[in-house]
């Protein structure tokens, strides 16, 4: 059984779902106004590897919804300064729909890249306004929220719990509050968050707006992930990931508002935070000019699955530090691994199919062994460089026959996936056009449709390159 460490009461705990085959998982997803980094990289294998775990080695189906932040994330996590998205538009001089746009597409190709499985859901905030709205009304009409000239705000002085959560202080957020600060316009309590802000003041020219009972505007940050994940996955779910910074504010946001529009039903049953990624020991920022992209990894001749393979070497609950010099290491091992697993024979032409699920009945030995000591390691919080060690082991071993290592890495591989069976053995400099065409040439070849896959060939060679197939994948060479 999968023990996980739970934010919420700070312990590892057994992991039970509500339903017994099913598992309600909601990931706080990106704010699309600037390009994807590593560290969201970081977090969204985290979540990844989760999810996998869940479904391969403990067989539970997972409803993964995440959604896409398109509005009312303002600057400050607190609801201060501009909303980053009209921020961005401002800058690029483009709108903030082609803003949203263009960062969610640039999100999703780098998830893509570092082989997360898509969500079952990815859900807009801006595609949910009505639902959004119904919440609040809902929060208000249980008394936790109130209506002032310049947004409605939750009343986190109507939820005692508000402080407790996730160990925050509430204590240090009140200082400061100064009754004469306080007026019929603003909020009552430092600590109160916008659920809807009025299209007035700073917002007065807040391009993004819509229709509501209190005025038009726009929702504040944190209702979104409760409408969303409610109208997706329930009133009450399994799992809610983030990253660490979530703990202060969104995530105790988020559990205010639903329980107060729910009745106090739990919200969520375990909370999952990754640590951040920082870069050399330092916080990735744009002044140090330490922010680096997957494709800058990819740029420098690294591949994502190595940087995969960085992400899963270090706990989730760790924070975890990329060098260059620690990705060049990391990178070794990872094609040292890939070319150990890729060199085993699969004696007699063996059916690729020769791995079942995780809980195999048919392994004896030493096959068994290792498989036992790799599910002990992942249902352990997801210690993943643990399970990693005994993948290795695994291929070092010299007692197991090559298509038993092969069955067993195979299999472990559905949970790190690295994609330790593709071959994609390509130079670092192929160009983007002619791994579409390799892409597309593969699809040809799966549906069978010789004739294209052929002329594909052609035109690879002709623009300089040698295409090679294996059963496995192909391997792209410089002519
Ligand atoms: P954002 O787009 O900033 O709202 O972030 C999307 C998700 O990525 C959130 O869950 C953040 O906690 C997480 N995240 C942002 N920066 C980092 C980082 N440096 N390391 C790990 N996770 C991060
Ligand atoms: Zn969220």
């Amino acid at each position: 059984m999968l023990r996980l460490f739970n934010s919420l009461s700070k312990k590892v705990e057994e992991f039970v779902p509500l339903e017994n085959s099913k598992v309600g998982m909601y990931a706080c997803g990106p704010t699309v106004y600037d390009y994807p980094h590593i560290g969201h990289g970081r977090k969204y294998v985290n979540d990844d590897v989760l999810k996998r775990v869940l479904e391969v080695v403990e067989g539970y189906k997972v409803e993964h919804v995440q959604n896409i932040t398109d509005v009312g994330h303002l600057v400050s996590d607190a609801d201060e300064g501009e909303d980053k998205l009209e921020k961005g538009a401002k800058k690029t001089g483009k709108t903030v729909w082609e803003v949203a746009q263009e960062f969610t597409d640039y999100f999703l190709k780098e998830m893509d890249s570092l082989n997360i499985i898509r969500p079952d859901v990815q859900c807009k905030a801006t595609d949910h306004i009505p639902e959004q709205i119904e919440l609040i009304k809902k929060i208000i009409a249980n008394g936790h929220a109130y209506d002032t000239a310049e947004a409605v705000y939750f009343d986190v002085a109507s939820f005692p719990e508000y402080g407790q959560l996730f160990g925050q202080s509430l204590a240090d957020k009140m200082v400061g509050v100064r009754e004469e600060v306080v007026t019929e316009n603003s909020k009552r309590n430092p600590a109160d968050f916008a659920l809807w802000f009025k299209r007035v003041g700073k917002f007065s020219d807040h391009v993004m707006h819509w229709e509501s009972p209190w005025g038009d505007g726009f929702p504040g940050w944190h209702i979104e992930c409760s409408a969303m994940s409610m109208k997706y996955l329930g009133e009450q779910i399994d799992l809610h990931t983030g990253g660490e910074d979530h703990l202060s504010i969104h995530h105790p946001n988020e559990i205010a508002q639903s329980e107060a529009a729910t009745g106090k039903k739990p919200f969520v049953r375990y909370w999952f935070h990754s640590l951040f990624l920082a870069v050399d020991g330092k916080k990735m920022s744009k002044s140090l000019g330490n922010v680096y992209q997957v494709s800058d990894i990819v740029a420098k001749g690294f591949s994502p699955m190595a940087l995969r393979y960085y992400y899963l070497s270090a706990h989730y609950r760790k924070q975890m530090n990329f060098s260059w010099e620690g990705m060049e290491g990391v990178s070794n091992s990872y094609q040292k691994m890939k070319k150990e697993f890729l060199a085993l024979r699969l004696e007699g032409g063996q059916d690729k199919n020769i791995f079942g699920a995780m809980a195999d009945e048919s392994l004896t030995g030493r096959g068994k062994f290792f498989r036992d000591e790799f599910v002990a390691a992942v249902e352990e919080d997801l210690n993943m460089s643990a399970a990693l060690a005994v993948a290795r082991a695994v291929l070092k071993d010299d007692k197991l026959k090559d298509f038993e290592k092969r069955r067993l890495v195979e299999n472990f591989d559905r949970v790190f996936g690295l994609k330790l069976s593709e071959r994609d053995e390509m130079p670092a400099d192929v160009p983007v056009e002619v791994m579409a065409m390799v892409q597309q040439r593969e699809e040809m070849r799966k549906a069978k449709n010789w004739a294209e896959s052929d002329a594909l060939r052609d035109k690879i060679e002709a623009a300089g390159y040698k295409v090679s197939d294996f059963f496995d994948g192909v391997k792209v060479e410089k002519i």
